[in-house]
């Protein structure tokens, strides 16, 4: 960056207060937990909901952070440091970032869009990186503070950038486009996320268009509505299936190839991975890019034959000799290396962690400096054993302590042994090109194994879906009873933990205690609170739920007997779930138990609605809010107490945010099931129950599989038998044709009965073989398809995957 603190001043619109102008800034934060370079760093003091930057500036000072940006001069801190003063720290850091930009006349594309943004930067970054030094958003960084700092990123040897921009409401997009000065820009679907921000769809097109106001060219799916709100000067590239008139047609053909014709008269053919239309959608729009910057039909077939799900980024796998494998063996570029080290440096299985790595790519610096900059990087994160594997890598680290090179993949598996690893954990990352898959091949665990692999990643996602959803202060309880709807309660708990969760819900005691246990310290409230549990719960420091007079004595007497003070519990009122709470005629009894009592303190009121999700009983609905409203205020009244309300599980989210109270209590959201359909395909999936074909046979017409003949072959049929079954949790309803898993890609009806620990399915039209992999459900079949199809509900198939099936977890 190497940026003159003199220039600075009047990029921010600032009044400098401060010891000397004569200095550099190298970098940006608005983190105080993450810092780098401190006497370098220019420090924004962001005033959010939750945090106010300029509390850490004291502590900040003392790690040695000269430079701020600020509202005011915090007490006691001034003449210590450099501090720039401007009415909104937020405005001047997107004021800087519009600045900085300015400096670069690199090409940006920038990608807006409902669904499909972080993909499709993904899979450009991917697509153009043997070409182009990109600087891209990291992760999702598509906010209000997000753009700002990953424009920030740019640096002199960056060739293109790919920025990702997210609205939720008016007045948001023209401050990103200040900031992005996009060239090209790629419009991805329009879906209703963030529809609460706007009047209608319309404005929130035309919000969103703001984007590419400036741009050479716009890409999207043709599309009239959108085109009607666009402004005639800006020039478009469009795509469709269907409307003839967009300037590329794509028609489907067989195995997912599909023509392509250019209103330029070329057409060609290529082959999209992908079977779901999202994907599909994606693919093209990167495609369309590839198009647009001229590249030829043969380079574009080949790279987008290569697409990959994101999901395979950062897996977590079992190796052999008790090791744990991350398989990153997509990518190799200095951002993600970092995102990489971070993540391994969080997995406490092992303390012997070791980086397999291959050339880094793609950085923006010259080689020299690149590896430095990863030595540096790989020393910070403690590895204990680096194997570089590449022609520049294994030279340019060769001194570095624990450094071991091959040049090329091949000669590194020559040299791979059965002892080579032993109880550590092994990232594994390297650029496509040198096919790391072979190395995570060998040195993963061969099991034939059903697992439930549960993406982290949707959790956040859907955990702010819902925020986004909320006014910005209202607090949020996540829900992890019965083991986090099957998903995990400990990982789905920390992983919130750094997204700023108020309280998590269990349903018993115990659960409470396993979470404290692993060192979870969010607050967590107790549902079903038993008596004989009172004791344990406040020695794990767990709150109870109270839904008796008679619950509430017992209470009352233990705290007093172990002279609590003000230990906090939650009322819960009966309003007409009818299953726990004080009811109507209750509250006066309730009111006076608590009165003039110190020992116990009501830290919130609160209710649960029956029917949130059934519109046909919104008046029903209605009168339950209506009555917490009014109990609730009695209570507080009475008592001149102020404690958080709340009432929303999540559907009361989706079509009652008017009742949102304090606080909303999150569930079957959070795991990737909405109210609706229309919800859920704003949502991610976040459990993928996956296993492997054992054994593949053939059988003749009239044979039968499984017990009781129930499947009778009318033909020559191929079926394959998977080691997942009714104990597991799979219904056998799903069975005898009525349910599929998905193999290769495509659909295999589950043939005969479901046995207990086996099924079997017909892949008579599938290609496949012993050890491929079969999704029972995920993407495809959805949970919700396959509740639906056996009249039940979501959550009963997601908590009742037995204890047996084994959770791994993944995670960006
Ligand atoms: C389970 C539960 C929730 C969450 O419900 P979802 O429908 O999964 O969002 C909220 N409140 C209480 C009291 C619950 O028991």
């Amino acid at each position: 960056m190497g940026l003159l603190i003199q220039d600075i001043i009047p990029a921010l619109g600032s009044r400098f207060e401060g010891n000397t102008q004569n200095g550099e800034i190298d970098n940006v934060s608005i983190d105080s937990r993450s810092l780098q370079n401190n006497n370098s760093t220019l420090f924004f003091a962001l005033q959010g909901q939750n945090r106010n930057g300029h509390v850490y500036i004291n502590e900040l000072i003392d790690k040695g952070v000269v430079n701020f940006v600020v509202t005011h001069i915090p007490s006691g801190t001034k003449g210590k440091a450099n501090f720039y003063i401007v009415e909104d720290t937020l405005k001047a850091l997107q004021q800087f970032a519009a600045w900085y930009r300015n400096l670069f006349s690199i090409p940006v594309i920038a990608i807006t869009g409902s669904n499909g943004k972080t993909i499709v930067k993904e899979w450009l970054n991917y697509l153009l990186s043997p070409d182009y030094n990109i600087i891209r958003s990291p992760k999702s960084y598509n906010s209000q503070i997000g753009v700002p700092l990953s424009v920030i990123g740019i640096n002199e040897r960056h060739n293109l950038g790919i920025f990702e921009a997210g609205i939720s409401t008016t007045g948001e997009m023209e401050k990103l486009e200040a900031v992005i000065q996009p060239n090209i820009g790629v419009l991805t679907n329009i879906g209703s996320a963030h529809d609460e921000g706007f009047t209608g769809t319309d404005e929130k097109i035309t919000e969103k268009l703001k984007l590419f106001k400036n741009v050479e060219i716009l890409i999207l799916q043709k599309n009239s509505r959108i085109e009607k709100l666009l402004d005639t000067k800006i020039k478009t590239f469009t795509w469709s299936f269907t409307d003839k008139t967009a300037d590329v047609v794509l028609s489907a053909g067989a195995d997912n190839t599909f023509n392509i014709s250019h209103n330029n008269g070329t057409s060609f053919k290529a082959a999209i991975p992908f079977t779901d239309d999202a994907s599909i959608e994606n693919s093209v729009n990167c495609l369309m890019v590839m198009l647009y910057l001229g590249y030829s039909a043969e380079i574009i077939a080949n790279r987008i034959a290569t697409l990959y799900p994101l999901e395979l980024r950062l897996q977590v796998k079992s190796g052999i000799n008790n090791c744990t494998i991350i398989d990153d063996s997509y990518n190799s570029d200095y951002q993600s290396l970092k995102i990489a080290l971070d993540f391994l440096e969080q997995q406490k299985n092992h303390q012997k962690k070791t980086v397999i790595l291959s050339d880094v790519f793609q950085s923006g610096f010259a080689v020299k400096e690149l590896y430095e900059k990863v030595g540096t990087l790989l020393n910070a994160h403690n590895i204990s054993k680096i194997i570089g594997i590449g022609e520049t890598i294994s030279k340019q680290l060769s001194d570095f302590p624990g450094f071991t090179g091959y040049t090329s993949t091949q000669d590194f598996l020559a040299h791979l042994t059965d002892k080579s690893f032993e109880e550590e954990t092994i990232l594994v990352k390297g650029a496509r090109s040198f096919r790391f898959e072979e190395i995570v091949v060998l040195l993963e665990e061969k099991t034939h194994e059903t697992v439930l692999e549960i993406n982290l990643n949707a959790v956040i996602h859907n955990f702010n879906f819902y925020r986004s959803r909320l006014k910005p202060e209202t607090k949020i309880m996540v829900m992890v009873k019965a083991f986090g709807y099957g998903s995990g309660s400990y990982e789905i708990a920390k992983v919130l933990s750094h997204h700023k969760v108020d309280y998590l819900g269990v349903a018993f005691a115990d659960e409470g205690i396993a979470l404290r246990n692993a060192g979870i310290t969010t607050p967590i409230i107790v549902m079903n609170p038993e008596r004989s549990a009172f004791s344990a719960m406040v020695a794990y420091n767990l709150e109870p739920e109270i839904y008796s007079v008679g619950e509430l004595k017992a209470f009352i007497t233990l705290a007093q007997q172990k002279n609590l003070s003000e230990y906090p519990v939650h009322i819960k009122l009966d309003t007409g779930m009818h299953r726990l709470g004080f009811e109507e005629n209750q509250i006066e009894a309730l009111i006076d138990c608590l009165r003039n009592n110190n020992f116990i303190s009501v830290k919130s009121i609160f209710s649960h609605l029956s029917s949130s999700d059934v519109p046909q009983f919104r008046e029903f609905t209605l009168n339950q809010i209506e009555k917490f409203d009014k109990w609730s205020l009695t209570i507080m009244e009475q008592l001149q107490i102020k404690p958080l309300r709340h009432i929303l599980n999540t559907s009361g989210i989706y079509n009652y945010p008017q009742a949102q109270y304090d606080m909303v209590r999150l569930g079957i959201g959070l795991y990737g099931v909405g109210n609706d359909r229309e919800e859920t395909t704003q949502l991610e999936n976040v459990g993928t129950l996956k296993t492997i074909i054992l054994q593949v046979k053939e059988i003749n017409e009239g044979e039968s599989v499984g017990y009781s003949r129930r499947f009778i072959a009318t033909q020559k049929t191929r079926i394959a038998t998977l080691p997942v079954g009714y104990a597991d949790g799979i219904s056998r309803l799903w069975g005898n044709g009525k349910g599929y898993v998905i193999i290769n890609g495509k659909k295999a009806t589950i043939t005969g009965s479901i046995c207990m620990d086996m099924m079997m399915v017909d892949v008579t039209n599938i290609s496949c073989a012993e050890g491929d992999e079969a999704v029972i459900f995920g993407k495809k079949p959805t949970v919700v398809e396959i509740a639906e199809a056996l009249g039940t509900i979501p959550y009963e198939i997601l908590t009742g995957i037995s204890q047996r099936v084994k959770r791994v977890f993944y995670k960006e």
